[in-house]
């Protein structure tokens, strides 16, 4: 039997989707599951992990854990491990899990594998499968003598579902019970000390964990013009991407960036504004659920990944989408 370790991680104060993701399908696996989180919001994510059917949960409450630090964390994480005695270790590919999941699976002699979309086990063993080479093709992946598997799975990818009732550990108003939490002392910085971590202004939802993008490219035509997107964003609850084009003419950030040299999206839902459909955009978000694409050219290759494709000016299409939408989703 595998003994699954799932690194929790929240965002303003409750558990990731992501991290439900990962719960949804340890808890359907029928494993040992146990699950590590840290940081102050790891009360309120213990207890949400208890009612989600976890019900062996590590705890670090500490402040100092809120903002990354690779030293501390990686000494958590690999002290988990072991007292788990946990044979694979499942995150997301978050930035932060992309940077301590390979310093934990080498100090156990491990490796790692990331970008999973699927995953199975057998026995002890996982398969995880992951598109590389920009997508073209899909790899199905194993560790070769391994005793501790490290997994990083791709946001969106696996279903979120409740537990049945019999499954639920009894819920107090405090704690969860029926659940075992195990304090973990904080550990000490041995080697280096975050000082300051200055994070982007925007508050929405990294693009990588997005339920729904809005992005935009060059036919927006200038920077001030990406308001229409943000409208957009704002009535569905999304988050607003860009191609390539539009980060290199400095209108936005390169976190921004969707496709072969930015960020790697799956989204139930990718709306494409003004952009054309570039290889290297359609890269970074091909996997998306359902893509619909606003473009003036009926010619335009994005039209050719689309679930639906809308030909017009933008201009016209955005801001009547964003009525309808607000008269429908906020009446
Ligand atoms: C090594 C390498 C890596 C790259 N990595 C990336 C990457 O990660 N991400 C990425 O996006 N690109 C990347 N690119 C760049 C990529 O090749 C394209 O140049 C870029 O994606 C084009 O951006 P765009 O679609 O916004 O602009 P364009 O190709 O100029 O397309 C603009 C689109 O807007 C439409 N349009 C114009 N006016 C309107 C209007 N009024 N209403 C509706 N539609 C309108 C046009 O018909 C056109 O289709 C990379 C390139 C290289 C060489």
């Amino acid at each position: 039997m595998a003994k699954i370790l799932i690194l929790a991680e929240t965002q303003n104060g409750k558990l990731k989707r992501s991290t439900l993701e990962l719960v949804t399908w340890s808890r359907k696996s029928g494993q040992s599951v146990s699950a590590l989180l840290w940081g102050s919001a790891a009360p309120a994510g213990a207890k949400e992990l208890g009612q989600n059917g976890i019900k062996d949960i590590w705890v670090v409450e500490s402040a100092g854990y809120d903002t990354y630090n690779p030293d501390m964390c990686a000494q958590t994480l690999h002290e988990v491990t072991k007292k788990t005695a946990a044979t694979l270790i499942l995150g997301s590919t978050s930035a932060m899990a992309r940077d301590l999941f390979p310093r934990v699976a080498a100090r156990m002699n491990s490796g790692v594998i990331s970008d999973g979309t699927e995953l199975q086990l057998q026995g002890e063993s996982v398969t995880v499968k992951k598109p590389l080479l920009s997508a073209k093709v899909l790899a199905k992946m194993t560790f070769d003598n391994s005793p501790v598997q490290f997994v990083l799975m791709r946001a969106n990818q696996l279903p979120v579902e409740a537990p049945s009732s019999s499954a639920t550990p009894s819920v107090g108003s405090g704690a969860a019970t029926g659940v075992e939490l195990h304090a973990v002392s904080a550990a000490q910085p041995l080697l280096a000390v975050v000082k300051q971590v200055v994070k982007g202004a925007s508050e929405k939802l990294d693009l990588t964990e997005a339920n729904i993008i809005v992005s935009g490219g060059r036919g927006l035509k200038e920077a001030g013009n990406f308001k229409l997107l943000n409208e957009l964003a704002e009535v569905l609850g999304a988050t607003v991407g860009a191609s390539r084009a539009v980060v290199d003419a400095g209108w936005v950030s390169h976190g921004m960036q969707v496709g072969q040299t930015g960020k790697t999206v799956a989204p139930s839902l990718y709306i494409a504004v003004g952009i054309s459909g570039a290889v290297q955009h359609l890269a970074g978000m091909s996997a998306s659920k359902v893509i619909v694409a606003i473009n003036n050219d009926p010619n335009a290759p994005i039209f050719q990944k689309a679930t639906y494709g809308i030909v017009g000016d933008l201009f016209e299409v955005v801001p009547k989408l964003t009525q309808e939408f607000k008269r429908i989703l906020h009446k």
